[in-house]
């Protein structure tokens, strides 16, 4: 029993030091990318069991070729204003990994944008795509470019100068992007004119999002949102609870939140609040999502609006308060890192009962440990969110075979990847002695489908 003792933590040391070493080298390679090495980090630190158990994976070095992208491609992107001044972007694409299927990520436009955040949302995508089952690699891609306050024409001769350079690298086989943070329909469409008119060919695989009438999947707009909400109900149901009655706070007021709202006031849940990047707003008779999409999704208003026509409601101008109100059930719905340690322990405080990731990284790591050691339900972005890139995957299904399912077609196969998601992230953590934790589980059952194939195809 004593040696078999010694084996094993032989094999654990092995394992901590190997992953130990992947880290030390990602922080020297990658010295100013925060929330590179966040993403990295959590990863990391979930994988040692896997580790321990199969030693093949540190013999074929797997980790250390997954966190190196398979390529950066990086270009300026020069456009004319409205003004008829010449304008200057960085645009991005980082193709991270597609031993699974071909690359497959949104493409961002917001000021933040820089090599740090699209290789973290990169390197996500290859475990979120795997965790849906469906064959598509890991990429992400995006521009410095502000879409806010821009006209509509400066907007589409943004895309189509984006689109000049990114056509190069992209194709149905390829590398398929979708959209992102300032990146919906319109701008899809927008790309997807200048990719037809840069080939001569009509090739609806090359982008998902795109408009129904041109290639598009019905319920994709919806697909992320639902998809948090499916999550949530599969996740309260096996522990007992459900989303009915519950009450819930959801941050931002773009595409996934405004879905994550329709889904959980349809499964009669009561919202009470929502935020734009200004503030957020609190009307406790339940938000009226009919203003919201008036507000956010067809018009370009602030969130704030919203007040002027519900007079029960409240506005407040600081948005990352909206965790002070207590709820059942919280989603973050905007961005990384807007749930820290501090609204974590507010949210705990007033017993909140669980969180589910909508936006990518949205809770800092300080704030994941905090709700796992308190035992509040967690499911992670990568498993929760994963419904959006899912239903693209279906999209190109549908474009490939040129058949279109109908909504509830989409909606019910969404639900049972949704489902299968939950289950395949439990059995994981389950099998690795991490149980009911979905933060190892997602990544765990995300790595080892990836990693199984890249043995499989050899040193590449
Ligand atoms: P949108 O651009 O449609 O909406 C983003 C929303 O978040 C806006 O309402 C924006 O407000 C708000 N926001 C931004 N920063 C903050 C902040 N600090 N506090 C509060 N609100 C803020 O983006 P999406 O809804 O598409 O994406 C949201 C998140 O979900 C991102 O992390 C994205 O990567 C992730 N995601 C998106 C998927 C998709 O299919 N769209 C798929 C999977 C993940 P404002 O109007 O002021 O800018």
């Amino acid at each position: 029993m004593k040696a078999l003792d010694g084996k094993q933590e032989t094999k654990s040391n092995r394992a901590t030091e190997y992953a130990e070493q992947v880290f030390e080298t990602v922080k020297a390679r990658n010295p100013h990318e925060p929330e590179f090495l966040q993403a990295v980090k959590e990863i990391i630190d979930s994988l040692i069991p896997v580790f321990e158990k199969n030693p093949k994976y540190m013999d074929y070095s797997i980790l250390d070729r997954m966190v190196e992208p398979d390529r950066i491609i990086s270009f300026r992107v020069p456009w004319v204003d409205d003004l008829g001044n010449v304008q200057v972007n960085r645009g991005f694409r980082v193709q991270f990994n597609n031993a699974i299927g071909p690359y497959k990520g949104g493409l961002r436009f917001h000021p933040s944008v820089n090599n740090s955040i699209i290789k973290f949302l990169g390197f996500e995508q290859i475990f979120k795509n795997s965790l849906t089952g469906q064959p598509i690699g890991g990429a992400k891609g995006g521009s410095d470019f502000d879409p806010k306050g821009k006209s509509e024409l400066e907007i589409m001769r943004f895309t189509q100068s984006f689109m000049t350079e990114l056509s190069k690298h992209i194709g149905p086989d390829t590398d398929v992007p979708a959209g992102d943070i300032g990146v919906g329909a319109r701008e899809i469409g927008f790309m997807f004119g200048q990719f037809k008119k840069m080939r001569s060919r009509f090739e609806p695989g090359v982008l998902t999002g795109k408009g129904i009438d041109f290639g598009g999947s019905l319920a994709r707009t919806e697909a992320t949102g639902y998809g948090v909400v499916y999550f949530i109900q599969e996740m309260l149901q096996h522990n007992d609870l459900d989303l009915k009655d519950k009450t819930v706070v959801i941050s931002g007021s773009g595409n996934v939140s405004i879905y994550a709202i329709e889904k959980a006031q349809q499964l009669g849940a009561n919202v009470i609040a929502c935020s734009d990047s200004d503030g957020f707003i609190v009307d406790t008779d339940g938000i009226c999502l009919e203003t919201v999409k008036r507000l956010k999704e067809t018009g370009d208003e602030r969130i704030c609006e919203y007040v002027k026509e519900h007079s029960n409601a409240h506005y407040s101008d600081n948005c990352t308060d909206i965790w002070d109100i207590p709820c059942d059930i919280a989603l973050p719905c905007a961005t990384q890192n807007e749930l820290d340690e501090d609204a974590a322990r507010k949210l705990i405080a007033n017993n909140v009962k669980a969180i589910g990731e909508g936006a990518n990284m949205p809770c800092t790591h300080a704030a994941v440990d905090l709700f796992l050691e308190e035992g509040v339900l967690f499911a992670p972005g990568k498993a929760a969110n994963a419904g959006g890139v899912a239903v693209s995957a279906l999209e190109m299904a549908q474009n490939s075979s040129k058949i279109s399912w109908t909504f509830e077609e989409v909606d019910f196969k969404l639900q049972e990847i949704m489902k299968d998601i939950y289950q395949k992230s439990m059995g994981s953590a389950e099998e690795y002695g991490t149980s009911g934790n979905l933060v190892a589980g997602a990544n765990i059952a995300g790595f080892l489908k990836v990693a199984d194939a890249m043995i499989a195809q050899g040193v590449v």
